[in-house]
This record gives structure tokens, sequence and C-alpha cells, in this order.
């Protein structure tokens, strides 16, 4: 007989991994114990033969449950005591012996519990909140480690005899499932008028779906916070949702019936399909069907529409006596706020948007929101990285002491932890302008830090001096007394990529709509040298004028005025959309001369594309970020180059104003689509030729894409098709996402590397 003694390091805890080392340990006759770890990990000890010992470490290697991850396993052999008689699932120890493992996400309800929850005679049949060891929610509802019921909003709920039973039963497949409940002890849910009355029913989901049917609107409670949903059939209820959310035009994400459904009204591809039915069950980004029959209130003036397929029981009932193919189900937050999670904070603040809030009696710890996933040629490219990823980790090629914190830039702002070749990130935050968001950020940093048990020895920041995440950085770091580093917006973003696909020399192409300069300027079309030598700037898009600054970003007919003030024909045209400007002509009147003179000038691609979108009369404001640049992709769609003009390089500059002149001289000879197709080609067309002149006269081998802008499907293909024309490898973000939701990972990797 001999003794073993694992430390197992990963994602272990919440997702059925003592029970499963409890099977694995019984099979092979051996006695000891298993137990969670304070740190996120799990410790076993057995005795038995060498033989099965042997054979239970491979087995638990190869074995083990399917949301599980295990990144270490750290084998001893201890002398044997004879102490034990059988193999038992202990308490857990607070115990903190390695850093680095994490809780995993949410999981989507998996089919064991989907078809008890139809079975007539079961006793969980049409119980909301079923769960098991292989499903539920994780992150949402652990507090703090280790992962057992006490440190969960699960704690309000005693378990009834029967649960406790199967809690305690190894055959069981709810053994040691810390969510077990049903509907005798479990968390209940009920149906509620606005002004707070509750509603007398036996079966508040399926009423619920029935008033969505008839034009209501809900608030309905989730596992990481709360969604508005309305039907998407009717009009009305939408047009009521967005103007009490101000949200004009901003794309909803659906909620389908089923993958058969959507294919209804979207085209879904083998890859879009595994992905929506996967335990992750993110929104997918499709493009409509011809024939799209849903409100176009949906995704006004888009081409694609974001569809996520029922992730829990509770969603699942709720299509259960309706005809509708889809609700409208959009994260329940105030403008410039994050998700709403807690009910009082609901009822206050949602009482005059909804008519009915579906609220559940548990409580959210951590609140997340949807993810939201686009899938370039066959590549899942991440627009929105949260629940179901948040926070499993991201492998990534840095030094292997470094323990690294990235803090993000000022939009769709998350956190990232490097540490030991492994990127832990935060969910989606938001914009942290608003104080909300920014606490939001600071306590989901401190949860990051402290459910990885890890202490950064470097925080990366934004170079930007006054964004409230440079702060936060400069806070942490002065805690741990360690260094903040600041890192060059589209730096970060290269950095990032590189990180990601493990390469050490690249020209990184990024484009977005704004990071603040090495210069101090505002930077946006950025092609960048990575190298053992670090990075560097080496072309740019032309600099154009952004008259009156950052309020050209709202209103692109400023960016049109002051790259084509010096034509002619320009005055009249704007003058012919004079209603979209707040002062009429004599703000026109004013535009034109200050066109001429000295103005903030930006290189962003973003601003390119919002005044292209402004000539094809596509998006006079912009009411949500990237809304013109996404008509534009809209609007090209199916086009075709007309312009054909060759990349016009000018030293350092990638120049637009040419092609910005053809379009507008064009307007009218060929069609809107063409032209914002022959647009995008041109940008897509010189980007790549100028990043491939680059390359080759360096001789390195790759060149990547990053920024917002290459969440664009068309300009990610050109640009694909121009660098492997020339025989270049061509690298996109698959982990992370590419626009600033992916910044504290670059920050983060800069950082870990900097001596
Ligand atoms: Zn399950
Ligand atoms: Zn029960
Ligand atoms: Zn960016």
């Amino acid at each position: 007989m001999t003794r073993a003694r694992l430390v197992v390091k990963g994602i272990v805890q919440g997702v059925g991994f003592r029970p499963f080392v409890y099977r694995i340990a019984t099979a092979n006759r051996l006695v000891g114990f298993v137990r969670n770890l304070g740190d996120a990990g799990v410790e076993v000890v057995v005795e038995g033969t060498p033989h099965s010992i042997s054979r239970f470490v491979t087995q638990l290697q190869t074995e083990q449950p399917p949301t599980s991850r295990i990144h270490q396993v750290d084998v001893t052999h201890p002398s044997e005591t004879g102490e034990f008689n059988d193999f038992r699932i202990l308490k857990s120890s607070e115990a903190r012996v390695h850093a680095g493992s994490v809780i995993p996400p949410d999981i989507a309800i998996c089919d064991n519990c989907l078809r008890e929850l139809r079975t007539n005679r079961d006793r969980r049949h049409d119980y909301f909140f079923i769960t098991c060891t292989d499903c539920g929610p994780r992150y949402t509802i652990i507090d703090a480690l280790p992962y057992d019921r006490p440190r969960t909003t699960m704690r309000d709920f005693e378990m009834c005899k029967k649960c406790s039973n199967e809690y305690k039963d190894p055959s069981n497949r709810r053994f040691h499932a810390q969510t077990v409940a049903c509907a005798s002890c479990g968390p209940s849910v009920i149906l509620v008028r606005r002004e707070g009355s509750r509603v007398d029913s036996a079966d508040p989901i399926r009423e619920a779906g029935r008033l969505l049917e008839r034009g209501c609107i809900l608030a309905i409670k989730g596992n990481g916070g709360y969604h508005l949903a309305s039907s998407t059939s009717l009009t009305e209820p939408i047009a009521r949702l967005r103007k009490t959310k101000f949200r004009l035009q901003k794309p909803l994400a659906v909620m389908a019936r089923d993958l058969e459904t959507v294919r209804s009204f979207a085209e879904v591809a083998p890859v879009e399909a595994e992905l929506m039915t996967s335990y992750v069950k993110p929104i997918v980004l499709l493009r409509k069907r011809s024939g799209f029959n849903l409100s176009e209130q949906i995704a006004p003036g888009l081409h694609n529409i974001g569809v996520m397929l029922p992730y829990t029981g509770l969603h699942n009932m709720l299509f259960d006596e309706t005809s509708e193919r889809a609700f409208v189900m959009t994260s329940a937050n105030p403008p410039e706020e994050p998700i709403i999670k807690d009910d009082e904070e609901a009822f206050a603040r949602l009482r005059d948007v909804v008519d009915y809030f579906l609220v559940h009696n548990r409580r959210i710890s951590q609140r997340c929101d949807d993810s939201v996933v686009r899938f370039l040629d066959s590549t899942p490219t991440l627009l929105r990285r949260s629940r179901g990823y948040a926070p499993a980790p991201i492998t990534v090629a840095v030094p292997k002491d470094a323990c690294a914190l990235g803090v993000g830039g000022e939009l769709n702002v998350t956190s990232c932890l490097i540490y030991h070749g492994r990127a832990y990130m935060t969910q989606h935050i938001g914009d942290v302008e608003t104080l909300q968001t920014f606490q939001f950020q600071k306590e989901a940093t401190r949860h990051l830090l402290t459910l990885t048990g890890c202490k950064p020895n470097m925080v990366g920041r934004d170079l930007h001096p006054l964004f409230n995440t440079t702060k936060l950085a400069e806070e942490l770091a002065q805690e741990s007394s360690v260094r903040a580093v600041p890192v060059q917006h589209h730096h970060a973003h290269v950095a990032g990529l590189m990180a990601e696909h493990n390469v050490d020399e690249m020209v990184g192409i990024c484009c977005d709509g704004y990071g603040y300069g090495e210069d101090g300027s505002a930077w946006g079309g950025e092609i960048i040298l990575g190298d053992h030598n670090g990075h560097k700037r080496v072309r740019h898009l032309e600099l154009q004028p952004m008259i009156g600054g950052d309020v050209a970003t709202k209103y692109p007919l400023r960016m049109v005025a002051g790259i084509l003030g010096d034509q002619p024909e320009v005055g009249d045209w704007l003058l012919e959309r004079r209603q979209y400007f707040r002062h009429g002509e004599e703000e026109i009147n004013m535009l034109l001369k200050q066109a001429r003179s000295t103005q903030p000038m930006t290189t962003s691609c973003g601003r390119v594309l919002d005044a292209i979108s402004a000539i094809l009369d596509l998006c006079h404001e912009r009411t949500y970020e990237g809304e013109p640049a996404m008509k534009l992709e809209s609007a090209a769609f199916g086009g075709k180059d007309v312009l054909g003009i060759e990349p016009m390089l000018n030293g350092k500059a990638i120049e637009t104003s040419p092609m910005i002149r053809w379009i507008f001289a064009n307007l009218g000879r060929f069609s809107v689509r063409d032209l914002a197709y022959s647009a995008q080609s041109y940008l897509a067309r010189s980007l790549g030729k100028s990043a491939t002149i680059v390359a080759n006269e360096l001789g390195l081998k790759t060149i990547g894409f990053t920024g917002g802008v290459a969440c664009n499907e068309a300009i990610t293909g050109i640009l694909r098709a121009t660098v492997e024309s020339e025989g270049l490898r061509f690298l996109v973000h698959q982990s992370v996402p590419p626009g600033d939701g992916g910044l504290s990972f670059g920050q983060a990797v800069v950082a870990a590397q900097s001596p």
C-alpha cells in the first residue's frame, strides 16, 4: 500500500469535481479523502496499491467533468498511515496553498435538467431553478471561497430532506451540487405589477410569457441581472421600450424559442449553431434572412441581429404558452450604468419602463451581462466577453513569474489579471465615465483578485492621464507598492493580439474610434510594429480635422464638413441637411469657416467610416457606439468595389481624403450599396498594402488586425485577402475581444513583459 497527495489547480470547484474524484477513487478501491481548498483548488489524499493510484491519477486528468479545467496537478508521495477506512468528501478547508485557481463561469441548463423540467412525474417538473453538478449559475452566486453553499447566495435556502438526500448520495447526479433545490425548498418566482402588487397566478412564468405576447413590457430577473423583455412581432412595445430606455436606435438582442425557430428569421451556419447550443449560450450576431419578419424595430438599419437561446429553466418555460418565436431580451441598465441586479433598485428604477416584473427571491452576488459573439469567416469574434466566459482564463504567452493587472481604457471596460501564463478577465463592465460603473469596476476587480488569490506586481493602464481607469490603476499599484505602467491604447491592442497567438514579431494594424496617442492627439488608424525592441508606430491614416473635437463623434456631418470643407458643392449639400444641425444654417456656415482653421486632428478609422456613413445619408447622429460604421457595413452588404483606386500612401500616412472626395463626387452615379462597399474596400486594401510593405521591408511574415474595426466583416475579409495574397500570415483575435473589451488584456501583457 502507498499514499499519494494531489493538489489540483484550475477550474475544479463548482463543476462536479469532488463527486468525480469520489467516483474514480472508489472505482479504484482507494481510501482517503477529497476536499475543496480556500484558493479554489482541490486537495486529494488517497491510499491503495501503487497500480490503482497510478490509474487514478491518469483518470483524474483524462476523464474530468466537461466544464472543469485542470491547469496543474502536483503529486507527492508521503508515507502511508493506514488511517482511512473508506473514501470521503470532507468539509472544505479555508487553506490557501496556491494562487491562480478560479471558479467557473455560469453554465447554461444541461440536457438532463431540461429533460427533468419537462417530465411530468419528475419532482422538479416545471421547477424554474433546476440545476445539477453540471449546470447552473456559478460566478454570479459565489460571494467567497471555497465554493460551498454557505458562501453563495443559495445560503438563504435550506435544503429539504429530499434535496439533502440527493446531495449526499454518491450515485445521484446532484451529489454535492451546491445549487440543488426544488419547489418546496428552493427559490420561488412571482409576478408583480409595476405599482408593486402581486399577480395571483399559479404559473407566473407562463403568465409572463402570455403578457409579453399581448404587448406588455416585463423586467425579468435572471441569473446575472435583470432583462427587459417584450414581444418581437409587435412594434408598439419595442418602440415604447426604446423611448423609455433612451435607446432610440441601438440593436436589441432577442432570445428565441429554439434553434429551428432561429432559422425562420436568421441564417445560422454550423459553427454558429454549435456555439448557440453549447453550455455558454452567448448572443450570436446572425445575418437576417431575406424576408426577415420580426419587427424592424429590433435592429433598425442593420443586416444582422443578436440572438441567443434560453439558458435557464425559467427562460425555457417563458415560451411554453405563447406563439411568439422570440422575445426581446436586453440588459436592464439605466443609460451609462451597469445592469441592475438588486430587486429594490429594479423596482425603483424600472417602474416607469415596464408593466410587470417577473422576480425570484435569490440574490445575485455578481452582476453579469450576456456575452456577444460574431463569426467572421469561421472565427468566433468576441464583441463582449461576459456570461459563460468570465472568469475562465485564457492561455497566454508571457513570462511565467509575472502577475500583472490591466484595467482597460474608458469604454467597454474589463479588468484582466495575468498570472502564470493565464489571463483571467472580469465580466463586461461598461463605460466607466459614470460613478456607478466605475464603482462596479472597482468591485469586480477586487473580487477577481480575491478569487484568484493573486497579488499583482505590475499594473498596466492607459496613457490617458485623466481616465478613471488610470486613477484606479494608480490606486491599486500604490496599495501593493508596485509600479503602474502606462501603455498606449493601440500598442495594448497589438500586444494583446501578439500574446494571444504567441508571436514575437508582427506588423499590427489597429483601427478603432479613439485612443490617446503618444503625442497626446487622437489616434485610431495605426500600423504598429511589434518585435523584441518593443513597439513602434510606423504608419497611420491621414490626419483629419474633427471640428469641435468630441462633438464630431456624435454628429458625423461635422467630419464631412471638416474633410470636404474646401469643395465648392459641399456648402449646399450640407444646407440640404440643415435639420441635422441644432443651429441650422448658422452652424453650417460656422463649421465651414472653422474647417479652414486649426482643429483637433485625428487618424481615427472610425471617424472616416462615420464620415462616409453621413455622406451616404445612412446615419447623421450617433445614438450608440459604432452606429454610423455599423450602418455603413450593413448598407455595403452584397456590394462591389466600383472605385478600384490604388492605395495612396504618402510617406507614413495612408491618404483617405481622395477616396472620400470620390465617394462624394459619385453620389447618385452608383448605388449607396456599392459606394459603401467601395469605401470599406479602399480602407482595407490600403491598410493591407501599407502593412505588407512594412512587413516585406523588414522580412516579417505576420500581419495582425485588431481594434474595434476588426469586428467589421467586410473590412476584415478584404484585409485578409490582401495580406494572404502576399504570402503572409494574417492574425485576428479568437479568445479576447478585438475592441476595447480586450484592452485590459493587452495592458496586462505589456505590464507583464516590462522590466
Ligand atoms: Zn443540469
Ligand atoms: Zn428541496
Ligand atoms: Zn480601441
